[in-house]
């Protein structure tokens, strides 16, 4: 189903005009981001990629990934309890694959020591694309759910008065009031601020624990202002000033400079090239701590991809949610097919499939962040090489996914404005909070649309490859 304004994307000169509005809209608006050149300052800020026009999401799929998600947040939850699952799990991924093995490790190495955190708090992202199927109608579809560092929560919701100005600009001002509010990052601090609360501890502070390079820092600024906004203190420290200064006290609570932290949220530590050996030791010293981490590590085990396929196998979800018979219908609805390339048959016979025809399939490894999986040609020559070795239990295959592409503008800076064939992303926030045994908090917080041109197979916005989009519901 197309957006009600296929008759203005051919007319240059309109189309031109309100470009020129868009770009000004983001920048007031906030929808931004630093510089490739100089990422650690704010000197010369850029707007951050969006399209020219909200793309159009078939209503009922919409509401089809808010229904199940609080579902996909009580399941993320039962995995991180599920050391049994877990271990059973990831056994094969991590003897090949030493990044998930090293988080695996400190996963066993603090349940050992027993946990001093009793308050547990997720954020997470479950994202998906609408496949095609051959009679054209269209399917909620799974590509992964991410369990840490889930991003864009506080764009998504700026880059929304930006399509409600050009969409007025282009006379489409009913259209403009029919655009969804929504904004994530103030869903996302509730959530933290509930957090900090339960800890307990008023003059405790939150910490953001952020990457060496930090491009993306006014999407942190959004959830950070939510919470000096409920006056709760928020530091900002990398991994290496935890490695410095960081330590434990009493009752393993942790201190950073003196002062007690009662929420560390990680948007850093999702992939090896965050990490050297101090690094290392410092998100040992944050996991063995009483303070909440957002996620703790036994979480953002539950968000690989390994898990994702095991996930799929029939009765899984049916023993970590038992006597949720609804919630497990609603979850497998949304999966799309997903294969373990463990050693034996099974394995075998899907990467035979898999080599004679690559273009059914992803091949993906234990990473995030985009740019990671294989496809087509690359997906047959990697598959081909590793096929009889145990390197191959690294990935897991799954179907690929085929949206309708529609026509967008694609705006970003220092690029020409032209008109590509796009398909989207839809990601919906989820938070939930856990005390001991018990929920105490389980919502959507809002969601985020991501839009590429057809000709990347992969890739987010951060990756450069996707923009930032709203929903327009058809
Ligand atoms: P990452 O953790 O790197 O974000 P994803 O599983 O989200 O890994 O894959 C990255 C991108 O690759 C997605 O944003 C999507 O564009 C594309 N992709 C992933 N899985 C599929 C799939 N099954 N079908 C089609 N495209 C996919
Ligand atoms: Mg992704």
């Amino acid at each position: 189903m197309a957006a009600p304004w296929e008759d203005v994307l051919r007319d240059t000169s309109a189309i031109r005009e309100a470009a020129a509005v868009a770009v000004d809209a983001a920048l007031l608006e906030g929808v931004l981001m630093r510089t490739e050149g100089e990422p650690n300052a704010s000197d010369v800020v850029n707007f951050a990629p969006f399209t020219l026009l909200p793309s159009a999401v078939p209503r009922a799929l919409f509401e089809q990934a808010y229904a199940v998600q609080q579902d996909f947040n009580l399941l993320v939850d039962a995995i991180s309890q599920n050391k049994e699952f877990l271990e059973r799990t990831l056994a094969s991924t991590i003897k090949v694959d030493d990044f998930t093995a090293r988080l695996f490790k400190i996963h066993m190495q603090v349940l050992e020591e027993g946990l001093a955190q009793s308050v547990f708090l997720g954020i997470n992202r479950s994202d998906y694309m609408f496949d095609c199927g051959v009679d054209g109608t269209a399917a909620l579809k799974q590509i992964e759910i991410n369990t840490i560092a889930a991003s864009f929560g506080g764009l998504t919701a700026r880059t929304l008065p930006v399509h409600q100005r050009v969409l007025k600009v282009l006379g489409k001002s009913k259209e403009a009031s029919q655009l969804l509010p929504n904004n994530p990052s103030k869903g996302l601090a509730l959530g933290i601020a509930k957090a900090w609360e339960l800890y307990g501890s008023p003059s405790a502070v939150v910490m953001f624990l952020v990457e060496e390079v930090q491009r993306n820092i006014f999407d942190q600024r959004c959830v950070e202002n939510e919470l000096w906004n409920r006056n709760i203190r928020v530091v900002r420290r990398r991994f290496r000033d935890v490695f410095e200064k960081g330590s434990l006290g009493e009752g393993r609570r942790l201190y950073m400079d003196g002062q007690e932290v009662a929420v560390v949220y990680y948007r850093e530590g999702y992939v090896p090239k965050n990490y050297n050996q101090q690094n290392w030791e410092a998100r040992l010293l944050l996991e063995r701590s009483r303070a909440v981490k957002c996620p703790d590590i036994a979480t953002q085990l539950a968000g690989t991809k390994k898990v994702q396929q095991e996930l799929s196998r029939p009765g899984t979800l049916e023993i970590l949610l038992p006597g949720h018979a609804e919630a497990v219908a609603r979850l497998r609805a949304t999966f799309a097919g997903l294969y373990s390339l463990d050693m034996g048959a099974e394995g075998d016979q899907i990467a035979a499939t898999a080599i004679a025809d690559p273009d059914r399939f992803v091949l993906k490894p234990q990473r995030e962040g985009g740019g990671n999986n294989l496809y087509g040609e690359e997906l047959r020559q990697v598959l081909e090489k590793i096929r009889d070795s145990p390197e191959r239990t690294s990935y897991i295959l799954m179907d690929k996914i085929k949206p309708q592409p529609a026509l967008n503008y694609l705006l970003r800076a220092h690029s020409p404005l032209r008109v590509s064939e796009c398909i989207s992303e839809l990601g919906i926030f989820g938070v939930y909070i856990r005390q001991g045994k018990e929920m105490v908090m389980n919502r959507a917080a809002g969601h985020l649309l991501r839009t590429k041109a057809i000709e990347h197979a992969d890739g987010g916005v951060a990756a450069g490859v996707a923009v930032l989009d709203t929903p327009y519901l058809v």
